[in-house]
């Protein structure tokens, strides 16, 4: 099943946003519930085009935008999702903001039903700093709350992810938003995390200078965070090549990427004992920064 974009406005203007401007500002006429629906019948008949990420995989259905919860008819849509896709596992892409409204929340985990996911990112333990990197004053108190009504309402088997998002803002952000996560949500069995170095395309190619950080001072602040990673037992980095980050941490990365957003630079990869388990490079950073941080690794 793919990954449906649901509405293409949103009520954040994050400074990493791989959504571009023309995406945002453009129509959403081809995105009401009319015409999500055509598109996903259209595909349960077979036409796997309609669909342009995930198409070929049958075994889940990704909500994302935009933000789809802003969608005028979301509840309704998900009813219909969760309709048409029976045992299926419809994950929520979110930024959480809407979920601060406990009857719209209660709203959407009764339509969603099981299996589901909800996944939210936070930028920072600081509102100022999660704010700025979001575009919108306000908005760290609306997703924590968001969240929070999450953990509060969510039955045991909808799962929940939160996401961070690795880039160059702030010092030492990602050790204080895992500080922040253990104290507000110590049942870390309850959730997984994953830190997501950025990927470079659309308002975060913009703003690349702004927000620049390699993969190797990426993973470098990713060790120096090992002590708190320690204690999520379902903490899992993402868009890390192994060889940039340290051994203990290896087990932790997931290739998350389709083949053709990724690459193994010959000269690197065609000699390294771990291409087959891993990500590679993507190939945005490899266009921009080349493959020098890549050692090849003998075990
Ligand atoms: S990253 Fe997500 S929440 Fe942020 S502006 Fe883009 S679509 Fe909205
Ligand atoms: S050299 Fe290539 S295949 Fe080996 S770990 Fe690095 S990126 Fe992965």
């Amino acid at each position: 099943m793919p990954a449906v974009s649901v509405w293409n406005k949103c009520n954040n203007r994050c400074i990493m946003c791989t959504n571009g401007k023309e995406y945002s500002n453009g129509s959403s006429e081809q995105y009401t519930l009319k015409k999500q629906i055509e598109k996903m019948e259209k595909y349960l008949r077979g036409d796997r085009a309609v669909f342009y990420k995930g198409a070929e995989d049958p075994g889940y259905i990704t909500l994302t935008g935009g933000e789809p919860t802003l969608h005028p008819d979301f509840l309704k849509l998900v009813c219909y999702y969760r309709r048409r896709c029976p045992g299926l596992e419809i994950t929520l892409l979110t930024n959480g903001r809407t979920l601060e409204d406990k009857v719209f929340m209660q709203k959407y985990l009764s339509a969603a039903g099981t299996p589901a996911r909800t996944i939210i990112p936070v930028h920072s333990s600081d509102p100022e700093e999660h704010d700025y990197v979001s575009g919108v004053k306000g908005s760290f108190v609306q997703t924590m709350r968001g969240l929070e009504n999450l953990f509060a309402f969510a039955p045991a088997d909808h799962k929940i992810g939160i996401r961070f998002i690795q880039h160059g803002t702030g010092k030492k952000r990602l050790e204080r938003t895992l500080s922040m996560l253990l104290r507000k949500f110590p049942d870390t069995a309850r959730y997984t995390v994953a830190i997501i170095h950025f990927e470079i395309e659309g308002c975060s190619l913009s703003n690349e200078k702004d927000i620049h950080i390699s993969l190797k001072d990426s993973a470098k602040e990713v060790l120096e965070a090992k002590p708190l990673i320690d204690h999520f037992p379902n903490l899992f980095l993402y868009h890390y090549p192994l060889c940039v980050l340290d051994e203990s941490l290896r087990c932790r990365a997931k290739i998350t990427l389709p083949e053709e957003e990724r690459v193994y630079p010959e000269e690197k990869c065609g000699i390294c004992c771990r291409r087959e388990d891993c990500l590679g490079l993507m190939i945005d950073y490899h266009r921009l920064f080349g493959d020098s941080e890549l050692e090849p690794l003998k075990k």
